[in-house]
C-alpha cells in the first residue's frame, strides 16, 4: 500500500470524485487503482472563495513499485507506514512483582496504567480526586453555586484536566513511532466518535470524555489493574542509592498510611502544587519552566465562522471555525491564542480556594453560541521569576488572588469589553456579547489583576488580530480573567531512562512534570514511561 498525502478538492466535490483525483495526482489508469482509504481529511480555508479538502489516502495498486519510482523524490507519496503499537515487553505467566504505582488518573496516568496493563503488570492508579461522575456534581458545585472542593473539580479527579474541556486531540510533538495512533483507538475503542481518526484536527467534547474514562477504567479493571480515588500521595519513602542519590521505595498518602512501591509514574498534571512543594522539599530535582499568563476572550462564533469560511460559514464539512493567533510584540513579548474552543464556553477552572482561574471547553457539537480562546503572554523563569524552581506557582497564585477579589471574593470571575479595555476605562455593563463563564462574572478593570507587560502586549496585539479576523475587536467583544494554568510553571527532570535525575524509580511524566502540553501529548508521554517502567522491571 502507498499513502498519497496533500490530495486537496473543492469543499463540495462529489463523493465519487475521489477515485480520478487519485489516478490524476499518480499518473495511473482507473484499473491501476485497487483500493483506497480515506485516512485524514482538513480543510484548507486561506481562501475563502475557494475553501478546499484536503485528503491524505492509502492506496492499493496494480503496481505500486512502479509508481512509486515514477513518483521518486516525492514527499507526498511514500509506502504506507507501519502505524501499529508495538508493545516493548509483556510480564511473565503469574508475574508476582511489586505492583507499578501510577499517581494521576488524567490523560497522561490513564495511558500510563492502560499499556501497564495490557502488558500484564497489574497497575495500581492512585488520584486525589473522584470518579468521574462524584467529580462531575463537584464540578457543577463550583460553576453553579460557587462551592469549590480542593480536591474534586476541573483540575483533579478521574479523566484529569481534560475532562471538562473541548477535547481537542491534536499536538506538534514528533511521533516516529504512531503513538498518537495508538491514543486515538483506544478513544475510539472506550466510545469516542471514530472520525477523530480521520480528521485533521480531532475533537471529543465533554460529555463523551466522561464516558470514555469509565470505559477506559474498566479495560484497566479487567486486566487486573486498580484504582484508589481520594488517594492524595502527600510523600515520598526514600533511601539512599549512593553518589548524591535517592532510590524511591513508597509513598506516604493523605491518611498516613504507606504504600510500597518501587516503579512509580508520577503524573500529577500542572495544578499540583503541594506535590511540586513536597517534591522539592524531599530533593527532587526541579526547575522552573516557560508558561503563559493572560484571558479568556470571547466572541459571537458566528462572526468567527464568517470571519474564516465567509459564504461557506455553517458548512456540514466545516463545522464551528477555530483560530490561531500570534503576534510579536515591540515590548518583545508574544501574544498567542491559547486552546481556542469553538461553540464552547468560558469555565471555571481552579483548584485552590481564594484564587480564580478560567479555561475553556466545549461539547462534541461545539453548538454554544460563543467561541471562546485564550489570549495570552509568553513568560519566562529568567525574565520574570528568578527567584527559584518554584517561583512560578507564586506568581500563578499572585495573580489568581488579585482575580479572586477583583472578582468579587465568590470565584465570579473580573471581566471587560475590549472596548473599555483598549480606552483605558473599567467596565460597568456589557454591550451585545454575553460572558460564558459561571457562577458569574463582575465587570471591572482587568489591570487589577495582570502585569503590565501583559496589558500593553495586548493593546498592540487585539487591533492586529483584529485585521485578521474581522471584529476579533470589536468592542463588545468580552475578556474574562485570569487564564495562569496554560502549562506546568516547573519541570521534574529526567533522565533518558525516563527516571528522576536524583530519583531512581520516580518517572516523572505528562503535563505536571513538564513533558507534555494537551490531552495527546499527555497520553502519549504516559505511554513512553509505561514502557520504560516496563524496560525496567524486566531488568529486574
Ligand atoms: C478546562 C480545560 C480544558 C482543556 N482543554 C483541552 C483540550 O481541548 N485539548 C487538549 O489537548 N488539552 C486540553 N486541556 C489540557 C489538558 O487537559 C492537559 O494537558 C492534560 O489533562 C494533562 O494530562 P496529565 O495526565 O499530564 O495531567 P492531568 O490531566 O492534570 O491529571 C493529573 C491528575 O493527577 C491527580 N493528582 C494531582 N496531585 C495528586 C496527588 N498528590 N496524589 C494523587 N493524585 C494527584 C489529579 O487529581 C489529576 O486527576 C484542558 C485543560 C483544562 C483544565
Amino acid at each position: 500500500m502507498l499513502r498519497l498525502s496533500q490530495l486537496t478538492l473543492p469543499l463540495d466535490h462529489p463523493a465519487d470524485a475521489l477515485a480520478p483525483a487519485i489516478c490524476a495526482r499518480l499518473g495511473i489508469e482507473p484499473a491501476d487503482l485497487l483500493a483506497f482509504e480515506i485516512v485524514r481529511r482538513g480543510n484548507d480555508a486561506r481562501r475563502k472563495s475557494a475553501i478546499l479538502l484536503v485528503y491524505t489516502v492509502d492506496v492499493t495498486l496494480r503496481d505500486e513499485a512502479a509508481v512509486l519510482a515514477a513518483h521518486e523524490g516525492d514527499k507526498d507519496v511514500r509506502p504506507r507506514p507501519d502505524t501499529a503499537y508495538h508493545f516493548v515487553a509483556q510480564a511473565p505467566a503469574g508475574w508476582s512483582g511489586l505492583r507499578p504505582v501510577v499517581i494521576g488518573a488524567g490523560p497522561c496516568g490513564l495511558f500510563a496504567g492502560l499499556i501497564l496493563a495490557q502488558m500484564g503488570f497489574r497497575p495500581i492508579i492512585v488520584d486525589r480526586g473522584k470518579i468521574v461522575r462524584e467529580r462531575t456534581k463537584d464540578t457543577w458545585g463550583l460553576w453553579r453555586r460557587g462551592v469549590l472542593n480542593p480536591d474534586s473539580n476541573v483540575q483533579f479527579g478521574e479523566g484529569g484536566a481534560g475532562t471538562f474541556s473541548d477535547g481537542k486531540l491534536y499536538c506538534r510533538v514528533k511521533d516516529p513511532r504512531f503513538l498518537g495512533r495508538k491514543v486515538l483507538e483506544e478513544f475510539v475503542k472506550a466510545g469516542a466518535p471514530e472520525d477523530i481518526l480521520t480528521e485533521a484536527h480531532p475533537h471529543i467534547g465533554t460529555f463523551r470524555l466522561v464516558t470514555m474514562v469509565e470505559s477506559m477504567r474498566r479495560t484497566i479493571e479487567e486486566l487486573g489493574g486498580e484504582y484508589r480515588w481520594q488517594t492524595r500521595v502527600d510523600d515520598l519513602v526514600l533511601e539512599p542509592a549512593g553518589a548524591g542519590r535517592q532510590r524511591l521505595r513508597g509513598l506516604v498518602l493523605a491518611d498516613g498510611s504507606v504504600l510500597e512501591a518501587d516503579h512509580v509514574v508520577l503524573a500529577v498534571g500542572h495544578s499540583a502544587r503541594p506535590t511540586f512543594e513536597m517534591l522539592h522539599a524531599r530533593g527532587v530535582h526541579i526547575e522552573a519552566k516557560p508558561f503563559s499568563l493572560g484571558v479568556r476572550i470571547e466572541h459571537p462564533q458566528s462572526w468567527v465562522d464568517e470571519a474564516r469560511y465567509g459564504r461557506c460559514a455553517k458548512h456540514p464539512l466545516l463545522g464551528a471555525a477555530a483560530y490561531s493567533l500570534a503576534h510579536h510584540c515591540a515590548n518583545g513579548r508574544t501574544v498567542y491564542s491559547f486552546c481556542m474552543c469553538p461553540g464552547g464556553r468560558v469555565v471555571a477552572a481552579t483548584s485552590e480556594e481564594g484564587r480564580v482561574v478560567t479555561n475553556g471547553m466545549s461539547q462534541y457539537s461545539r453548538a454554544e453560541f460563543n467561541a471562546n480562546s485564550g489570549l495570552v503572554v509568553g513568560i519566562d523563569p529568567a525574565r520574570d521569576y528568578p527567584d527559584g524552581p518554584l517561583a512560578g506557582i507564586a506568581l500563578q497564585r499572585h495573580w489568581e488572588s488579585l482575580a479572586y477579589e477583583a472578582g468579587g471574593s465568590n470565584y465570579c470571575a473580573p471581566a471587560q469589553t475590549v472596548g473599555d479595555f483598549l480606552a483605558g476605562r473599567p467596565s460597568t455593563a456589557l454591550g451585545s456579547v454575553t460572558p460564558s463563564y459561571k457562577p458569574g462574572v463582575t465587570m471591572t478593570d482587568l489591570s487589577a489583576c495582570l502585569p503590565d507587560f501583559v496589558l500593553e502586549s495586548f493593546r498592540e496585539a487585539i487591533p492586529v488580530f483584529g485585521r485578521q479576523i474581522a471584529r476579533y475587536d470589536h468592542p463588545d467583544v468580552v475578556m474574562t480573567g485570569v487564564e495562569t494554568r496554560t502549562s506546568s510553571p516547573i519541570r521534574i527532570t529526567r533522565g533518558k531512562d525516563y527516571q528522576s535525575l536524583n530519583v531512581e524509580r520516580l518517572f516523572p511524566a505528562g503535563e505536571g512534570a513538564g513533558y507534555a502540553g494537551g490531552i495527546l501529548s499527555a497520553a502519549m508521554d504516559g505511554i513512553k514511561v509505561a514502557e520504560a517502567v516496563a524496560t525496567s522491571i524486566m531488568a529486574g
